[in-house]
Parts: structure tokens; C-alpha cells; sequence
């Protein structure tokens, strides 16, 4: 179909002779092609040439000036490498030679004069067929690209993703070997400690009362490290107390916690801190409500830090879709592609001394266990948005306060550790607290003891040569199914391990456990025994 193929054409006709563009015009008005520019000044070709873009070129050889050989070297030139113009050359003279030259310039088709005009028509169309066919595949090729680029530019970002989260992972399974290695020596430290207190204040000088409330203090700031990278790196307990959390509440009042450190503290100085917030209803999620303000604070505390000539902090809290989000912005310093990309690890702190690069370790650990995600947007010199999404999951039942009062009652208590002085420590504050206590070095010992005496809870290691605390827990419940079992434990994979299948296990604590969350833990199990015996 000729008539529908030229219709859609531009045609540009070239020839010193003006009846010949007079007839192609016409010939070319016949079947109603789109747009038709005809000259007989071959110096004009390529002007027309670029200004219409046109999908053919109609061109004469014998022409004063510019003949038809230079006018195709212009154009040539003036082509993109990738693009199909058909060149379709008039000429009276056909001879080889003639033919062979206009080839080689880039014609694609002759016509020879006179004009045969059913000819001219078929040519045309014929290599405008070509031309629109390239057209189509050039638009396919570049479809192709762009979605192939869309791709690779998802990959990579995954990839960088990916990269991101294993090295995390990698760093957490490090501090948590560490923090391992450290608990049983701050345990014992600090224990001992505290154990000894009392009989110094007693026999001794002020003086030595001094150094050892020093040795405590110490060991209590490195409880406290190690406590921090715990939080990086603690996987979701399977009895994680969860409450439904109101995530607007809970940033009014970390915005009311902090006021100190950003509103007026240096407005004596001309520096002023702004905090606006915007805190629409939002619907709970089931979270922990003390560590979620944790990560509030830090933020908070952050963006104060990134300011120090001032700005304004933002707080937004929305709800979208299936979550809750939570956004602290500020227009503070903001941080380089690879600081954005670094802050979360634990201790990468740009800070220098006044930094302990735990905070963001800390919030991620804890998003993470409330399924989270954080995405973090800065550029230096511009500021920075910290953006937290949380799902919002079904409250199970709330577990009532986090802060337990403890046992009123005396128990009888098993415990077992390796290392005896950690089991006579652990045994010395249940003792402080008014319980019966055994003690066992293995679980060979444990089970013996156990069967031969009557105990109303276990409290035992996890990592013990032979059978380890799980399998010892389990063998407690094949003879007294009711009996508690605590387990202490390390960190890092010990402690993913265990999360995930320890259904024997009644308790989960880590280690280095101190007196107060002996009492809570006692508490715990001992209430949901009891509510478990009614039932
Ligand atoms: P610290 O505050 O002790 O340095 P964090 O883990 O809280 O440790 O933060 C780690 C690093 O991330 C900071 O030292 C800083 O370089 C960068 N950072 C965190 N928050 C911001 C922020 N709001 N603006 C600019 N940089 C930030
Ligand atoms: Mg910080």
C-alpha cells in the first residue's frame, strides 16, 4: 500500500531542474505525503535537510555549484551513525560507473530520467519501508536499553543493600564475640564487687571503701559498653515484651526528654535549635516502647550534633499503608556518600572523642527486631532525614509493666555453670534474696542433684562442655515438665540460635546477669508457672 506508507513520509527533493520538482511534487501531493519540501539550489540542501528532518531525500547528480556527490558527503556527515536515510539519486546518466560512485557516497536507489512516475512511487515506497521499519527497531533497541539500565541500576542497588546488610551482620557476630569474652570477667568483677562491698565498709578505711567503689564503677561503664553492642546485635527474644506502642505519643515525649540539649542551651550565643513536629494520630504498633524512645533520643541527639550554628529539627510521624513511619530530619552538616553509608556500624563515630558510634548501632538493632527499616537521605552541608518504617502488627496480649517486683516467697534454685565461681556468684544473689540454692558444675552433676532433691526452678549456662544448657533444659522437662528453666547466655550466634528454637527454655537471659535482672527474670517465670498451674 503505497499511499498509506508515503502518507506518513517527509520527503526533501533536490534538483536544479524545476519541472522535475514540480512533477515528483505532484506525484507526492497524489498520494498525500505528510510534508513535501522541493529546491532547486543544491547549496540549500542541507539547511532544509536539518530544519525538516525529513525520511527521504530525493537527488539529482548533475547540478550547478554543489553537485549531487558533494551534497551526499554533507549529508553523510551530518547523519547519525545509527539512523537509515534513504538516498534515492535522479540521474540521465546510469552509467556503472555512475552507479558505483553513488553507492559508495551512500545512494541507495537510482532513478533514471525522464521520470517514470508508477516507478518513482514504487522505489519510494519500497525505501521508505526500510526507513520505518529501522525507525521501529531503533525505538525497540532503545525501550530494550532503557528498561535493561532500570535493571542493572536495581541490581546494584540491591547488591549495595546486600553488601550493607552482611557486613553489619559480619560486625555484630564480632562485637558479640567480644561482648561474650567480656561477660563472664565484668560478671565476676562486678559481683564480687558488690559482695565484698559491705564487709570493706565494715572492716575497712574510706580509703580502700574509695578504690573499690572505683574497681565498680569502672566495671559498670564497661557493663554498659557491652550492653550497648548487645543492643546492636541482640536478636528478637521469642518472649520479647511486646505493648502497643502510640509511635505520635512516644515522639512528644522524647521531644519533651531532650528538650535540654536543643532548646535555649546556647541561645546565650546567638545559637538557637528549632524542633518543629508534626504528629498526626497514627495507629499503635507492637513494640517496646522504652527502646523505641531510645532510638527517638538518639536521633535527637544526633541532629543536635550535626548543628552546631543552629537550625531546625523535624519530627513527623505518618501513617502509610501497612505502617507507621517516622521521620527526624535536620539542616545540619549532613554526611558524605560513604558516612551515610557507614553510620550504622557500630563504632563509626565522626566525633572523635566526644562520639562512641554506638547510638545508630543501637537504633538499628532495634528496628530490626521490630521488623522495621531505616533509610537514611543526606547530603553534606545540606542536612539529613533519618526515615523509620515500622509494620504495624497485631498486640498480643500486653505483658503488663516492664518493671517487676519480685518474688516474696523462697525458692528452691538449681543453678549450673562451668565455671563455679560463676555459679556460686549467681548462687550468692539468690541467696542475698532469701532463696535455697544448689550449685552444679555440668549437667551430668545437674541431673543428679535434681533428681535427688526438690527444686522449684533451674537456672543454667547454655555453652558447658558435654550436654549444654538447651539439652540439659530439655532433660529437666522430661522429668518435671512444671519446673522453669532459665538459661544464660553469650551473645552473637549463640544467642540467634537459641531465640529461634529454645521451647524448653521458659527464659532467656543474657549474661552478665546482676542482681536486678535475676529478680525480674525470677519474677517472670515464677508468675507465668503459677498462671500456667491454675489454667
Ligand atoms: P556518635 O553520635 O557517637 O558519633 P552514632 O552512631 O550516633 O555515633 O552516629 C555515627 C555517625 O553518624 C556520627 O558520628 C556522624 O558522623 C553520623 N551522623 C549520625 N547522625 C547524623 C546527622 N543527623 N547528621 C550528620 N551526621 C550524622
Ligand atoms: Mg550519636
Amino acid at each position: 500500500m503505497p499511499k498509506a506508507i508515503i502518507s506518513k513520509a517527509k520527503l526533501l527533493i533536490v534538483d536544479d531542474e524545476p519541472s522535475n520538482v514540480r512533477l515528483l511534487e505532484r506525484v507526492l501531493e497524489l498520494y498525500s505525503a505528510a510534508e513535501i519540501i522541493g529546491t532547486t539550489d543544491s547549496r540549500k540542501a542541507l539547511s532544509l535537510f536539518l530544519e525538516h528532518e525529513p525520511d527521504l531525500v530525493l537527488l539529482d547528480l548533475n547540478m550547478p555549484h554543489l553537485d549531487g556527490f558533494a551534497v551526499m558527503k554533507q549529508l553523510q556527515e551530518a547523519i547519525p551513525a545509527d539512523s537509515y536515510l534513504p538516498i534515492l539519486v535522479l540521474t540521465a546518466d546510469i552509467t556503472a560507473e555512475t552507479k558505483r560512485r553513488a553507492l559508495a557516497a551512500g545512494a541507495k536507489d537510482f532513478l533514471t530520467k525522464p521520470l517514470d512516475s508508477s516507478e518513482v512511487v514504487l522505489r519510494i515506497k519500497n525505501l521508505l519501508e526500510n526507513r520505518f521499519l529501522h525507525l521501529e527497531m531503533l525505538n525497540q533497541v532503545r525501550d530494550r536499553t532503557t528498561q535493561l539500565e532500570q535493571a542493572l541500576e536495581k541490581l546494584s542497588s540491591t547488591q549495595e543493600h546486600i553488601v550493607k546488610q552482611e557486613r553489619l551482620r559480619a560486625l555484630g557476630m564480632m562485637a558479640g564475640g567480644v561482648a561474650h569474652d567480656f561477660n563472664n570477667a565484668l560478671t565476676m568483677m562486678l559481683g564480687y564487687g558488690e559482695l565484698l562491698l559491705p564487709w570493706l565498709q565494715e572492716h575497712a578505711s574510706s580509703k580502700e571503701v574509695g578504690y573499690l567503689h572505683n574497681m565498680i564503677s569502672a566495671a559498670q561503664d564497661a557493663t554498659h559498653v557491652v550492653g550497648r553492642l548487645r543492643e546492636f546485635y541482640r536478636p528478637a527474644e521469642h518472649n520479647e515484651i511486646r505493648v502497643a506502642v502510640d509511635l505520635s505519643q512516644l515522639a512528644e515525649a522524647a521531644i519533651s526528654l531532650t528538650a535540654p540539649r536543643w532548646k535555649g542551651s546556647r541561645r546565650a550565643e546567638g545559637i538557637q535549635i528549632d524542633l518543629q513536629s508534626d504528629l498526626p494520630d497514627v495507629p499503635p504498633i507492637a513494640g517496646n516502647a522504652a527502646e523505641l524512645r531510645e532510638v527517638l533520643t538518639n536521633l535527637i541527639f544526633n541532629a543536635v550534633d550535626a548543628m552546631p550554628d543552629g537550625g531546625v529539627i523535624r519530627v513527623v510521624t505518618s501513617h502509610v499503608g501497612n505502617e507507621v513511619t517516622i521521620a527526624v530530619s535536620d539542616t545540619g552538616i549532613g554526611m558524605t556518600e560513604t558516612e551515610r553509608a557507614r553510620c550504622l556500624e557500630p563504632f563509626f563515630t565522626t566525633k572523635g572523642e566526644h562520639g562512641t558510634g554506638l547510638g545508630l548501632a543501637v537504633v538499628y538493632g532495634i528496628i530490626q527486631r521490630h521488623g522495621g527499616a531505616i533509610e537514611i537521605q543526606s547530603q553534606k552541608g545540606c542536612g539529613t532525614t533519618f526515615l523509620i518504617r515500622i509494620p504495624i502488627t497485631a498486640v498480643e496480649a500486653a505483658t503488663g509493666p516492664q518493671s517487676c517486683p519480685a518474688v516474696d516467697r523462697a525458692l528452691r534454685i538449681l543453678v549450673v555453670d562451668d565455671q563455679e565461681i560463676i555459679a556460686e556468684l549467681v548462687a550468692e544473689y539468690l541467696k542475698a534474696d532469701g532463696h535455697f540454692t544448689a550449685t552444679a558444675v555440668d549437667s551430668s552433676e545437674a541431673l543428679a542433684v535434681f533428681s535427688h532433691g526438690v527444686f522449684d526452678l533451674v537456672i543454667t549456662d547454655q555453652s558447658m562442655p558435654g550436654m549444654n544448657g538447651m539439652q540439659l533444659a530439655a532433660a529437666i522437662k522430661q522429668i518435671s515438665p512444671e519446673v522453669p528453666v532459665i538459661l544464660l547466655s553469650g551473645f552473637g550466634e549463640e544467642m540467634l540460635d537459641l531465640a529461634s528454637n529454645a521451647n524448653c527454655v521458659d527464659l532467656l537471659l543474657g549474661k552478665p546477669v546482676c542482681a536486678a535482672d535475676l529478680r525480674r527474670a525470677l519474677f517472670q517465670v515464677t508468675s507465668a508457672a503459677e498462671v500456667h498451674a491454675a489454667a
